[in-house]
């Protein structure tokens, strides 16, 4: 179903040999930063390759995530296999036809708090604007991201293509944290939101109070994603070694205010309570 998309997670080796692995096929990357593409308007930047390397640590992450998807959609078939062979199969291939990278990517292990993305943002140049500089391969990145078929995607190796598929991950990430600054964008975490989708504050006296994402920085590769709680006005680790290992970027760190200031009802008192250590009963008095 999903064997198209990620590489397959074929790739388990180490981080060294992987870098060794990117590094190589840097080189033997074909050129696109041809301006005479229509998508790129001529601001496309063949990007150092160091940045290249750094997004590709995050591949064994992604296809080891990828091949689990993989695996658990192979056991849920062969556990429904009651039903004829023929049925089974043309449910699931229906399936991967129909999805589109957006959601195949929004519903990987671990990327539950991103939302999904309208096509029609991300086709309009004017809301990229700077992005092409600051991932690679960029033009590849966003065909993928559009479900665009390329006319090079049989001339690239599989190496290639986990390059292209990590600089879609790492462009669909800046694209989101711009868009979920949008009323749009901001609906639809309105929704997830609603949905516990980023889990609950781990403080006992926020009583279970539903979180958002943030990121304590807006520079790509800072800090990794934490949720914020609206009551206790904190910010914590997220639940999910998965959701702990994104970029924090790729949400910011105006979403969750912006969205208090424009969902304003939904913003919660302060916690009436909160903890008090005690000895044998009485508080502790410091010195
Ligand atoms: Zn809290």
């Amino acid at each position: 179903m999903y064997r198209d998309r990620g590489g397959g997670g074929s790739s388990k080796g180490g981080d060294t040999s992987d870098r060794k692995r990117i590094n190589d096929s840097v080189d033997k990357f074909p050129e696109k930063s041809s301006p005479s593409t229509s998508r790129s308007k001529g601001n496309a930047v063949t990007m150092p390759s160091n940045s290249a390397v750094t997004t590709g640590k995050n591949i064994d992450h992604r296809d080891n995530r990828s091949s689990v998807d993989i695996n658990t959609s192979k056991n849920k078939c062969s556990d429904e296999e009651s039903e004829t062979d023929s049925e089974a199969s043309d449910v699931s291939g229906s399936d991967g036809d129909d999805t589109s990278w957006i959601s195949w990517f929004c519903n990987l292990r671990g990327n539950e708090f991103f939302c999904e993305v309208d096509d029609e943002y991300i086709q309009d140049d004017f809301n990229l604007c700077g992005l092409s500089s600051q991932v690679p391969y960029y033009d590849y990145a966003l065909d993928l991201i559009l479900d665009v078929e390329s006319s090079h995607g049989d001339m690239f190796t599989e190496e290639q293509n986990e390059l292209v598929e990590s600089a879609a991950e790492m462009l669909y990430g800046l694209i989101h944290v711009r868009y979920v600054l949008t009323s749009k964008g901001m609906a639809a975490m309105l929704e997830k939101y609603k949905n516990y989708d980023f889990g609950r504050c781990p403080r006992v006296f926020c009583s279970g109070q539903p979180c958002l994402p943030v990121g304590q920085s807006d520079i790509p590769r800072s800090s990794t994603v934490k949720i914020y709680c609206p009551k206790c006005e904190d910010i914590h680790y997220p639940r999910s070694k998965y959701q702990g290992n994104i970029d924090g970027a790729y949400f910011g760190t105006t979403f969750p205010h912006l969205f208090f200031m424009t969902y304003g009802h939904l913003k919660p008192q302060k916690p009436a309570q909160s903890y008090i250590p005690r000895v044998f009963g009485y508080k502790i008095h410091k010195l």
